[in-house]
């Protein structure tokens, strides 16, 4: 089975290549030309002279198309991992709210089932766990019910009942938060500083012992506080200062053009992975929605682009998509193209561990490829060397 994708501007991410050709065979890039060449056999896609790029990597993200990946259902992460698809992501790391650990334990059971049957959305990285354990002082918009500190006999048994955790964010500073996350580093686990009132001396060691990434960067957590007239750097100027990577939510609402400018200033492409967090809006018109899962979750308004609380005094979610954190970042943070897909794309891979076979357009990688135009609206989504979506409007000739 071969594909040859044509007249494209490529973007590897870290050059372009005007006029290439991308060569697939059984689901993997074989080859990135400079210009067209022979390749007995293939289907052709013309790209018509759009960028063709790698698909998009979301590491944090809860919802889309009008379902939760808490809701309960096969249904909900097939169709969420379908509508985020067509926004070009290829890739995504389905995300929990803090809960009962009944709730996470079926959440898991139910992401079991529903990656073996994924075949049309884009691919699951594994699970992503979002508390229970944060401080409450900044819980944002996780349930104050379930938020509580690390227990050692629960999260050893939701670690005993899935291998699908990659990924889990919890509060540095909590007791026996740092016994956590040498656990889940010795597991292979990412951990990640979320919903955190930490101070520098309390992130160190957190970084130490395993804590390499700040989830949504400057979203529910500390800054500089004053403590009896002294002051004390926060979990942002810790991320900052330390080597760890950010997430950020680029949305072009949670965080202003000089935050967004800011961030990217002082850690540069290679540590930002540009995240949705996205709730079940997405894709969706404006109105009324649910934030978390239909069960237990809260009635929101959405509205310019962006989820809110009924009376409009807080953001409660984010409806984004990954074209559209892309087009943030250039549009808003005057950041290159090729900086913006590489925040999108190879950075996340990184992160995520799953670089040697995503993230980059290079022989040897699985052919999860996005073709977006000059605006950054998507084409075209190829998932493996298969379409998955593509903008019927658009003329692209199959042959
Ligand atoms: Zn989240």
């Amino acid at each position: 089975m071969r594909l040859k994708i044509i007249n494209g501007t490529i973007i590897t991410p870290y050059r372009y290549i005007r006029n290439g050709t991308v060569l697939v065979e059984d689901g993997i890039i074989i080859g990135i030309e400079t210009r067209d060449v022979d390749f007995p056999g293939a289907e052709v896609i013309d790209a018509g002279g759009h960028y063709v790029a790698p698909g998009f990597i979301d590491l944090h993200i809860h919802g889309g198309g009008g379902h939760d990946f808490m809701d309960g259902s096969v249904e909900a992460f097939l169709k969420i991992a379908e509508t985020h698809a067509q926004y070009g992501t290829t890739a995504l790391v389905p995300t929990t709210l803090t809960a009962e650990k009944e709730d996470l334990l079926e959440t898991l059971d139910f992401y079991e089932k529903a990656n073996a049957t994924n075949f049309n959305g884009a691919q699951f990285l594994g699970m992503h766990l979002e508390g229970p354990y944060f401080a409450l002082s900044q819980r944002g918009a996780q349930d104050p019910r379930y938020i509580r500190n690390p227990d050692p006999a629960e999260y050893e048994e939701v670690l005993a009942y899935s291998n699908s955790i990659t990924r889990w964010s919890a509060a540095p500073e909590l007791p026996g938060a740092i016994d956590f996350g040498k656990r889940l580093k010795q597991k292979g686990i990412l951990a990640a500083v979320a919903h955190t009132d930490a101070i520098y001396e309390e992130v160190l060691e957190a970084y130490e012992n395993g804590y390499t990434l700040a989830t949504h960067l400057y979203s529910a957590m500390s800054g500089v506080t004053r403590r009896n007239a002294f002051r004390y750097a926060g979990t942002i100027e810790s991320a900052f200062l330390l080597d760890m990577d950010v997430e950020i939510i680029a949305d072009g609402v949670h965080l202003p053009a000089p935050l967004l400018k800011l961030i990217y200033k002082i850690k540069g492409p290679d540590r930002i992975a540009l995240i949705t967090d996205a709730m079940r809006a997405a894709g969706m018109p404006d109105g009324e929605s649910t934030l978390g899962s239909l069960k237990n979750g809260l009635k929101v308004i959405v509205e310019d682009g962006v989820a809110k609380l009924p009376d409009r005094t807080s953001f409660a979610g984010s409806v984004s998509t990954a074209d559209r954190l892309v087009r943030t970042m250039v549009n808003m943070a005057d950041v290159s193209l090729l900086d913006a897909v590489r925040m999108a794309s190879a950075t996340p891979a990184r992160i995520m561990g799953v670089h040697d076979r995503k993230g980059t357009l290079v022989a040897g990688k699985d052919a999860d490829i996005v073709i977006f135009d000059a605006d950054i609206c998507v084409q075209r989504t190829i998932i493996k060397g298969k379409t998955v979506y593509h903008n019927a409007i658009q003329n692209l000739t199959t042959t």
